[in-house]
């Protein structure tokens, strides 16, 4: 075993993972990168094709965001947020501010719009003008769950504790407040005792979802569905509930277009628009965690003014939906660095001014706050994605992947091939037509995975769903190697069914 391998296996404890089964085998130790490629200790090379756990965008080794942190380096590393501003995070502030309000355009589709770089783009009527950054998804959660807390205490008549409703299986980090606001079981098994009571809400996962009455097709299921839109239905009723308790949900908190860690359970298009504006009627809050789906991930989404159209980075504005709070993090920074950000508005921020002796401050911070390479490294990485070539190159990917996917459906145990923009999950099951998951101890995911890494193709499974996230400059020739690593992969673990 390598020297570096021994050194892991004497000493490092690795996140979300059983140690045990770590320590039975040496691990693949990286030690470069260059775009969408990972090079281990060994001279070995592989695709990263989750994007480093959803972070990288622009590939490793981008020169740009390179050169942009050797620049920050040269001027200073980092210097505290308690206290001081610095250069890179008060332009980064004005940036995602633009940004998130489609006010920057990125990568101009029209010729008109070309001519008028500065023309407003309103998405609803709330404005997002504020940013605090933070280090990582689950801390820009844990902001924007504190920060709505405590808006609604203040703002509201109201004397019992703000209640927040999120999605079924959510996962928002795990950080105490962040597993609170999820519903993923095994951790509120873990910690139960240590969270607070939040209620949820069916997600609309029309693949598995009991109100769709359509047999099982090999397409995605939010085509071919047969039903009501029962879903939209039981977001009204929960929120009816809940004010017939006298105490209003304060917020209603999402992942846009597609929840990742719970599944890559995608959103038939409409729900979020509907669901939104039901949460809006009842004067929630709305908390969107575009932790994973935000920075071009879930696809080119056109935000029209008029005639003039803008390419808009966050999966919230596919649906014309501008929430309260804003939270980012994995490719804030590119894939980089350790950077996350909640953006919200004016009004929240109002609700946190007073005298000093008052104690209205917002209490919460981290020493790394606002780090200077972080916002450095960001500021390179939005001047990237603001490229037409970056839009381009977004646009192809998404069609390709398309395309390559479709190569997955003749296999038996791929049961739901399932895609949004450039993140694709691939849901492993026993038999198609029945649509019966393998048990989690069965390890399918896992195994598959494994299968591919031997293949040269890193990723790293959600229970039964394999996901393919790959960077943004991943070439074609790249992404059919990736998928059809998955397809091999998938026939040498079943190799009963491979055929059938
Ligand atoms: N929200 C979402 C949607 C996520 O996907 C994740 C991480 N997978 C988080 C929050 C937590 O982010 P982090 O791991 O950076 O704390």
């Amino acid at each position: 075993m390598h020297k570096l391998a021994q050194l892991d296996h004497a000493h490092v404890w690795h996140p979300f993972t059983q140690m045990r089964d770590w320590l039975r085998r040496e691990p693949i130790v990286i030690v470069g990168g260059q775009g969408a490629v990972l090079r281990d200790v060994k001279g070995r090379e592989f695709f990263d094709a989750n994007s480093s756990i959803w972070t990288n965008l622009h590939g490793h080794r981008h020169p740009k965001i390179n050169a942009a942190i050797a620049r920050q380096l040269k001027k200073i590393a980092h210097s505290s947020a308690l206290g001081f501003a610095n250069e890179p995070a008060s332009l980064l502030a004005e940036r995602l501010v633009a940004v998130a309000n489609c006010q920057l355009p990125i990568a101009n589709l029209t010729k008109a719009s070309r001519r008028q770089p500065n023309w407003k783009l309103q998405i609803g009527n709330c404005k997002l003008n504020k940013v605090f950054f933070s280090d990582d998804g689950s801390t820009a959660l844990e902001v924007a769950l504190n920060l709505a807390y405590e808006f609604s205490r203040r703002t509201r008549g109201n004397k019992l504790p703000p209640k927040f409703l999120s999605l079924g299986g959510a996962y928002h980090g795990d950080t105490i407040g962040a597993v609170s606001l999820g519903h993923v079981d095994l951790f509120h098994k873990a910690y139960g005792g240590m969270l607070f009571k939040t209620d949820q809400v069916m997600s609309p996962f029309c693949y598995r979802c009991p109100f769709n009455r359509a047999k099982p097709e090999r397409a995605d299921a939010r085509e071919y569905r047969k039903c009501d839109w029962e879903c939209v239905g039981l977001v009204e009723k929960k929120f009816s509930a809940q004010k017939k308790k006298g105490n209003p949900f304060a917020a209603f908190v999402f992942e846009p277009l597609m929840q990742g860690a719970a599944g890559m359970i995608p959103q038939p298009s409409g729900w979020l628009r509907q669901v939104t504006d039901i949460a809006r009627e009842h004067g929630a809050l709305l908390i969107a965690d575009e932790v994973m789906t935000g920075f071009g991930r879930t696809g080119a989404a056109k935000a029209e003014s008029g005639k003039r159209k803008v390419e808009t980075l966050f999966a919230s504005h596919h649906e014309k939906v501008q929430p309260d709070f804003l939270c980012v993090a994995k490719g804030l920074t590119g894939g980089y660095l350790p950077m996350a950000a909640t953006l919200t508005t004016q009004k929240v921020f109002d609700a946190f001014l007073g005298e000093y002796a008052e104690f209205k401050t917002f209490f919460h911070g981290h020493s790394f706050t606002g780090n200077q390479l972080g916002a450095a490294a960001a500021l390179a990485s939005l001047d990237i994605l603001r490229t037409e070539k970056s839009a381009r190159q977004r646009a192809q990917l998404q069609k390709y992947l398309h395309d390559e996917l479709q190569a997955l459906w003749p296999l038996p145990n791929i049961g739901d091939v399932r895609q949004v923009g450039l993140v694709a999950g691939v849901e492993l099951v026993k038999n198609w037509r029945t649509r019966k998951p393998f048990a989690l101890a069965e390890r399918a995911g896992i195994r598959v995975c494994e299968a591919m890494a031997r293949r040269g193709v890193l990723t790293r499974p959600v229970g039964n769903v394999i996901v393919l996230m790959p960077p943004y400059c991943t070439t074609p020739a790249q992404l059919r190697k990736m998928v059809s690593a998955l397809r091999e992969a998938v026939a040498e673990t079943f190799p009963a069914n491979a055929h059938g």
